[in-house]
């Protein structure tokens, strides 16, 4: 048996090492023998020495150190905090270490979080700065040199070996940033963010297991700061004027007004009094529009070329404040939708962090490579003049789609990489934390590839990838790579973007043969995965946004998605996935768009949909009153009639199917498609007299005949969703004509009709 080998420069070699320790295989990659056993055969003569007085994280990296060991190689090392007797120590802290394994080192300055491992050969130091450092060290020195791995709350690899080497070497590692916090719900599991050494603000670990970074409040704190239900009706002066109005609610604070910047500075004097061990304060705008335009917030505003002059000149101002009193501390701002672009003339004191968002850019591409992300790079490098704090916060997913396959992970790889490149000081990655438990696409392996991305973004993303599809998916891992590779093929080419609110019916890379293909993939990671359940619960969890894509077309008439016959089976199927994995929410507004009930009826009550069409237009709705004006002879229909359309052209009817779903999208039928009106014909057949009920969706306005009558008559400006108007008509044996009218204004036009069940 050859021993597992602690590896100089492991690191740099961990992209192109594959993994490759099994529960009877170890590597050795240099002369085994002439080195010194820290286990052999199952036994060793070490101890690990922690000191009496060492602090609690210590302490626990200490027992959590002996334990890992013994799972490894069945030896168990006692902890003492005597250094006595002739055996040889790991040093776990640099409290008590000798002199020989600590020269030229000053414990009192060593970098929070970094750590140092050091060895002479004979003994083995294990420790760092602040309170998390020498417990970051002994995470280190298991995962890096000993190969454990965290993946997920279930699954970790922890090698076994009865040998373990120890060579002489030094290796110090420090994150590529201070904070740390990717928004997953796996990656708040206490244990897990501490072994992957996440530091989140949102959860934060305990103090004895080294606590975390601290953000105080969290993020969009105008209204902490200056209370409106406290200060509003004194003095509505300390709060935004927009619309000729000071706003209440919804908006921003007036910044320049000295009313609200003595608040202010009042109450971050209060959260510094009553919350010590914050590392950051937040003095941020809310989430909302609404910044000040009353004449002195203008004034800076014209003067600095934008909204973020007054934010600054505000933030500067409490900064500055609170800097007199406790210089250390720090205070936090975001640069965020109106105020992304930085001033032109101010900077930022030396204590603000800027908190730069991404929010809503290109999300398919790297930020390096995509040009719809060249005006985020040019601000980002605008604000890197004048500041160097920037931390950054940057989204992940899909906000209204949580479930729905999204094929960023070159966004996710490249970004945490570009972001180090370019001294970002935290980073932020809000992916998709649902209450009770995750189940945004892959959201166990993104939290992981961030984590280990956060703390070292040298390491090779794809490689991250293939090795948690490895190692968690196991025997389906072949056909999970592949269903990967195969959803980003299609958004490779840099005319495919797509942004955080993208629509399934909006992106390139959802086609009906693309996810029959995936189908395909997951029933063969199923029989792959048989006989172990707790795989195949895994490989289920990956495929619940194939189904989802099936049932939100099958929901608006993409039965080249899903047959009829399959539904029942399919709703059944992610209803049940739903259910064992405790998923409560598919977007960030459960009450909304995350509501997986509304989704379900908007599923169960899919009607019977008519897709088949003869089309007419585009007419001209200039006025905005063409719904109601008889543009053809309403409401006879005579197919091979030529009328006079919007710009003057013959217009003729013509056939029509959608073949992607039941959506008939004049926008995409019509050119021009703005200020217009389309009319859409079908002739439905009915094989006796009965009443049936229909449904109706449209963007805009929209008129129904049914066999010459007027049957719906519904002006408005919506977005089209299935089943928005119904209503109850009765048909004749055979023909029954159907004449359907919908107007347009801007953006989008179109409609949905069928039979309701
Ligand atoms: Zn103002
Ligand atoms: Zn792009």
């Amino acid at each position: 048996m050859k021993p597992l080998q602690s590896i100089l420069h492991f690191l740099a070699k961990t992209t192109l090492f594959r993994f490759a320790f099994t529960a009877a295989i170890a590597v050795c990659l240099f002369s085994c023998n002439s080195e010194t056993y820290l286990v052999r055969e199952g036994s060793s003569s070490y101890k690990i020495f922690v000191s009496k007085d060492a602090p609690a994280p210590e302490k626990y990296a200490a027992r959590e150190l002996q334990a890992y060991l013994r799972q490894i190689s069945g030896a168990l090392l006692p902890v003492t905090h005597e250094i006595t007797g002739d055996s040889p120590f790991i040093y776990i802290g640099f409290q008590g270490a000798p002199g020989s394994l600590t020269h030229e080192i000053d414990p009192g300055s060593f970098p929070n979080e970094s750590y140092i491992l050091r060895s002479d050969g004979t003994s083995l130091l294990i420790a760092g700065g602040g309170s998390r450092g020498t417990l970051y060290g002994v995470i280190g020195y298991l995962s890096d040199r000993l190969g454990c791995r965290w993946y997920t709350r279930e699954v970790r690899k922890i090698p076994s070996s009865p040998s373990i080497t120890l060579t002489k070497f030094e290796e110090r590692q420090k994150p590529a940033f201070e904070y740390r916090e990717a928004w997953y719900t796996e990656a708040y599991d206490t244990r897990w963010a501490l072994y992957n050494r996440l530091n989140p603000t949102i959860a934060p670990l305990p103090d004895s297991l080294g606590g975390s970074f601290r953000t105080y409040p969290f993020a969009h704190t105008f209204y902490n700061l200056v209370p409106a239900e406290k200060y509003y009706a004194a003095h509505p002066e300390y709060f935004a004027l927009t619309d000729g109005k000071r706003q209440k609610e919804k908006a921003q604070l007036c910044l320049t007004n000295p009313g609200t910047r003595a608040v202010a500075v009042k109450t971050v004097f209060e959260w510094i009094a009553q919350h010590p061990g914050v590392d950051v304060f937040s003095v941020d705008q809310n989430d909302y529009m609404g910044y000040c335009e009353c004449p002195a917030c203008k004034a800076v505003d014209d003067r600095e070329g934008g909204p973020s002059g007054s934010l600054i000149d505000f933030v500067n101002y409490v900064a500055d404040t609170v800097a007199k009193v406790h210089p250390g501390t720090r205070i936090q701002t975001f640069a965020y939708t109106y105020s992304e672009a930085p001033p032109k003339h101010l900077k930022p004191s030396p204590n603000v962090t800027i908190r730069l968002c991404r929010y809503n850019y290109c999300s398919a591409h790297g930020i390096d490579e995509c040009e719809h992300s060249k005006p985020f790079r040019d601000r980002y490098e605008s604000w890197k003049k004048i500041t160097e704090r920037i931390s950054v916060w940057d989204y992940f997913t899909d906000f209204s789609q949580y479930l729905m396959p999204y094929p960023n992970f070159a966004s996710v790889t490249r970004n945490v990489k570009w972001y180090a490149e370019n001294g970002a000081v935290g980073l932020f990655a809000q992916g998709n934390k649902v209450p009770e438990n995750g189940g945004g696409e892959f959201s166990e392996l993104r939290a992981w590839v961030f984590a280990q991305l956060m703390w070292n973004p040298d390491r090779n993303g794809d490689g991250l990838i293939r090795e948690f599809v490895e190692n968690v998916y196991g025997k389906a891992a072949p056909f999970i790579q592949r269903y990967i590779d195969m959803m980003h093929a299609d958004v490779k080419a840099d005319t495919s973007h797509f942004s955080i609110w993208a629509q399934p019916i909006e992106v390139n890379y959802l086609k009906p043969e693309l996810i029959a293909r995936a189908d395909s993939l997951f029933m063969l990671a199923e029989q792959a995965a048989s006989g172990d359940a707790a795989l195949s619960g895994r490989v289920e969890l990956a495929y619940l946004p194939v189904l989802y894509t099936k049932l939100f077309f099958y929901a608006i008439g993409g039965s080249s998605y899903l047959k009829a016959d399959k539904y029942p089976a399919t709703l059944a199927q992610f209803e049940n996935i739903l259910k064992k994995n405790r998923i409560t929410a598919m977007g960030d507004m459960p009450d909304t768009y995350g509501n997986i009930e509304a989704f379900l009826d908007k599923v169960r009550s899919a009607p019977a949909f008519v897709s088949d069409w003869h089309i007419l237009g585009p007419f001209d709705n200039t006025d905005g009153k063409g719904l109601r004006k008889e543009l053809i002879p309403e409401p006879g229909i005579d197919l091979n009639a030529t009328f006079k359309g919007k710009n003057g052209d013959a217009l003729q009817w013509r056939p029509y199917v959608n073949e992607v779903s039941a959506y008939i999208d004049f926008k995409k039928l019509f050119d021009p498609s703005d200020y217009t009106v389309a009319y859409a014909y079908h002739n439905y057949r009915s094989d006796k007299p009965r009443v049936a009920r229909f449904g109706a969706g449209s963007n805009d306005g929209i008129r129904v005949w049914v066999n010459n009558k007027l049957v719906l008559d519904h002006p408005e400006s919506r977005r089209a969703e299935p089943n928005q108007d119904v209503f109850s008509v009765p048909l004749k044996e055979g023909d029954n004509h159907i004449l359907v009218k919908v107007d347009q204004l801007e953006r989008g036009w179109g409609f949905y009709f069928g039979e309701l069940k």
